[in-house]
């Protein structure tokens, strides 16, 4: 039985909203509302959901990247919500993360090797010969060759700058990786080369992987389990094949409904979505998708459905199937 590595209760990141002339609080804006979810050791958990749902501040708040409103985070039974800066450092040798722009998240002035060999200075290689080598070998393991290390990021393509990334990602050897839509900014022909490497760094080096995607097809790919969220919540979770042949949730259905698929016979009914997503900083009282689901009832507008299992790990947040 698998057991648990990270386990996140009850998280909450609300964000103030400032305003008139003294800049008082006038309201707030809930990025993230009372999320909870377990990730095993070895899985692939997916998190999906479009643009602005939160799903980027669950995985920064969950490394406290940014720090959480509210919530517990759990990472191999120690509660590291409250945890100094000085012990989250220490921790995060065990918890990395990688960014959607590999650009934007590698310094453009220093060499391959400087970006690789630094968090392994970080974390006590204090000599520069054993960096060195450490980062010939983190090159080759994703895919890069050893000479790669003097060259700068601007020098390589979108494809191999990710590749930097998860070199740098991979220095200390973490647990945990939170993928933040790692592979969004690359062309389509690129995205597979890098999904199959990580699948591949995983069996490999047994790690675990929160993936968060806006994009269905990526998630599907390499998901173990996918959470599905909408408005800072979470609506759905369950296995990538139950998530796929089986939606529960309506906002689920309506976004898979939406994936062109190639069988004609394979594609479900179309269930549009209607209304634009409401704004975090007034969600609707009740279920959050109530302005935009074609089964909204009277306690929809009322009461939050809770999110609870329908089935064997099948979690859903929707009065349907209570
Ligand atoms: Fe639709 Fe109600 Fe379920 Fe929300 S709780 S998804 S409004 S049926």
């Amino acid at each position: 039985m698998q057991k648990p590595i990270l386990e996140v209760d009850g998280l909450k990141k609300y964000y103030d909203i400032k305003g008139g002339p003294l800049g008082r609080k006038v309201g707030e804006v809930k990025a993230v509302d009372d999320v909870s979810f377990m990730v095993m050791e070895g899985e692939i958990l997916g998190i999906v959901g479009e643009s602005g749902c939160g799903k980027s501040t669950t995985g920064k708040s969950i490394l406290r990247l940014i720090e959480p409103t509210e919530g517990k985070v759990i990472f191999e039974d120690k509660d590291i919500t409250n945890l100094k800066s000085e012990e989250m450092r220490k921790l995060r040798k065990d918890m990395q993360i990688i960014f959607q722009d590999p650009y934007a998240s590698l310094n453009p002035r220093h060499t391959v090797e400087k970006i690789v060999g630094e968090p392994l200075l970080v974390h006590g290689m204090k000599s520069a010969k054993e960096r060195q080598e450490r980062v010939k070998e983190l090159l080759e393991i994703v895919g890069l060759s050893p000479y790669h290390a003097k060259r700068y990021p601007h020098q390589f393509s979108g494809g191999q700058r990710q590749r930097i990334g998860i070199a740098r990602a991979l220095a200390n050897n973490p647990k945990l990786i939170i993928c933040d839509e790692p592979v969004s900014a690359l062309d389509v022909s690129i995205q597979s080369q890098i999904l199959n490497l990580m699948e591949e760094l995983r069996d490999e080096f047994n790690l675990t992987y929160i993936f968060i995607a806006h994009d269905l097809s990526v998630v599907k790919h390499i998901s173990d389990r996918i959470g599905v969220m909408y408005l800072g919540r979470m609506v759905e979770l369950t296995d990538k094949d139950k998530l796929y042949d089986d939606p529960k949730h309506p906002y689920t259905q309506a976004l898979l409904s939406a994936v062109p698929l190639p069988d004609p016979d394979l594609r479900k009914e179309r269930l549009i979505l209607t209304g634009d997503v409401p704004s975090p900083a007034n969600p609707p009282s009740g279920c959050a998708f109530r302005t935009r689901c074609p089964h909204a009832m009277d306690i929809c507008k009322e009461v939050r459905p809770e999110f609870y299992p329908v089935e064997d790990n099948h979690f859903v947040a929707c009065h349907l199937y209570k």
